[in-house]
């Protein structure tokens, strides 16, 4: 049964990817420093790859029509890599390497282990197919085809392919700029002394990570106290100098809670109790034409519904063509007697059970700890009024996966 008062993951997440503003400036970047990055235009395969017929192993080019049982042919050339060959001699074979052209008039490549060097020449000792061991020019990439398409995000293989294609540098859209706001007086920085009543402020720095695997620039990291003023005056810098303001806590309903306060005085503001768990209260507005994302202040609500909120509104925001992570099903080896209304991410481990793969929970999912996410790889979704028994079937995502 479905709470009216709750907004479904699926609702928030339509909404929000309907209103996010996909960055469009483009820098160029040398290609060594593309990785992660996302395509600001299409690429095009400029020239055939590779550009030539090449041997694919260390050997002898020869037309096969030439080879006559248990004759020798002469060898009458030698291409290494690199060179330009002349096209073969009629009745002749060429000393050939891996990656060298093929000469003309040849029309296959015989591996040189199954060759007899002879003074005369070189005997064939096995079967040849007409074609075998020739890597075909354009067979990887061919002219005029379209290699890579804009928004791709940039893995070391695109890296590989762009240079195959003579890229030196590339156009890439600008590292989504995002603030990360912390708020609450009793919030201090590691390094300094607790007074009695302070934390540590941990969220800066799990947004901190999160934001960089994520390839944001944090543009800026500041803690808001508890005071309207100040808050407002934060809050609208920030809106300056970034693309996306996260903040995490003071969203709920308390009086100290001046972010909503702000946000529904000089911005905008929808509060949603969302049907997840951990992460009830998510807020979404904006403030000076920039969006902001209010995320819970628990340090494991700020984890989950960065990942499962936060990260496909920022994919979208990055310029990204992405798959939604398809996690995997596996097995659960723990039970929950209890049904929620809201959909559970656990703090779960994928683990080798002798030859099967289980999916552990972490036994303290109170939303106030961290040591939880430590201990675990990912997240195991219990759906909404489902109780789990040993072996039932869940789906897992890694962290790996959620935040890629
Ligand atoms: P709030 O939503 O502001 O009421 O915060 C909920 C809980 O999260 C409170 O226990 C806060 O002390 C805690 N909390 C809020 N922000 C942080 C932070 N940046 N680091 C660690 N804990 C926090
Ligand atoms: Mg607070």
């Amino acid at each position: 049964m479905a709470n009216p008062n709750l907004m479904s993951l699926e609702d928030a997440l339509s909404h929000l990817l309907s209103e996010a503003p996909v960055v469009t400036r483009v820098e160029t970047v040398g290609l060594a420093d593309s990785l992660g990055r996302v395509l600001a235009e299409n690429h095009y395969v400029p020239a055939d790859v590779p550009p030539a017929d090449n041997s694919a192993v260390d050997g002898y080019a020869l037309r096969k029509q030439d080879l006559h049982q248990d004759q020798a042919i002469p060898v009458s050339a030698r291409i290494p890599a690199g060179e330009a060959p002349n096209a073969l001699a009629p009745g002749t074979a060429a000393r050939i390497f891996t990656g060298s052209e093929i000469p003309e008039g040849a029309d296959s490549v015989v591996m040189q282990e199954r060759v007899e060097v002879t003074d005369a020449g070189i005997i064939v000792r096995a079967e040849v197919t007409e074609g075998q061991n020739i890597r075909r020019r354009g067979q990887d990439l061919t002219r005029g085809d379209l290699a890579l398409v804009k928004g791709t995000q940039v893995r070391p293989h695109e890296m590989g392919l762009l240079a195959s294609m003579g890229v030196a540098r590339v156009a890439v859209l600008a590292r989504l700029k995002v603030a990360i706001l912390s708020t609450g007086d009793e919030l201090v920085d590691p390094g300094t002394p607790l007074a009695p009543g302070q934390i540590y402020n941990s969220n800066r720095f799990t947004l901190i990570g999160l934001l960089t695997q994520a390839g944001c620039e944090v543009a800026l990291c500041e803690t808001l106290r508890d005071k309207r003023e100040a808050t407002r005056e934060t809050l609208l810098r920030a809106a300056e100098s970034s693309d996306l303001i996260i903040t995490s806590g003071g969203v709920s309903v308390g009086e100290e809670d001046h972010v909503r306060a702000v946000l529904e005085e000089s911005g905008s503001l929808s509060l949603w109790r969302m049907a997840i768990k951990p992460g009830k209260p998510v807020a979404f507005g904006a403030i000076g034409g920039t969006p902001v994302l209010g995320l819970p202040g628990n340090p494991g609500s700020v984890l989950v519904t960065f990942l499962v909120v936060g990260m496909p509104y920022i994919r979208k925001c990055q310029g990204r063509n992405h798959e939604d992570p398809a996690g995997e099903r596996i097995p659960a080896d723990f039970s929950v007697a209890s049904t929620s209304m809201r959909r559970e991410f656990v703090r779960a481990r994928k683990e080798p059970r002798g030859s099967e793969l289980v999916v552990t929970a972490f036994p303290n999912q109170s939303s106030g700890i961290l040591s939880s996410a430590c201990w675990a790889n990912g997240l195991a979704v219990i759906p909404e009024n489902t109780t789990v028994s040993p072996g039932d079937l869940l789906t897992y995502y890694s962290f790996a996966e959620l935040v890629s």
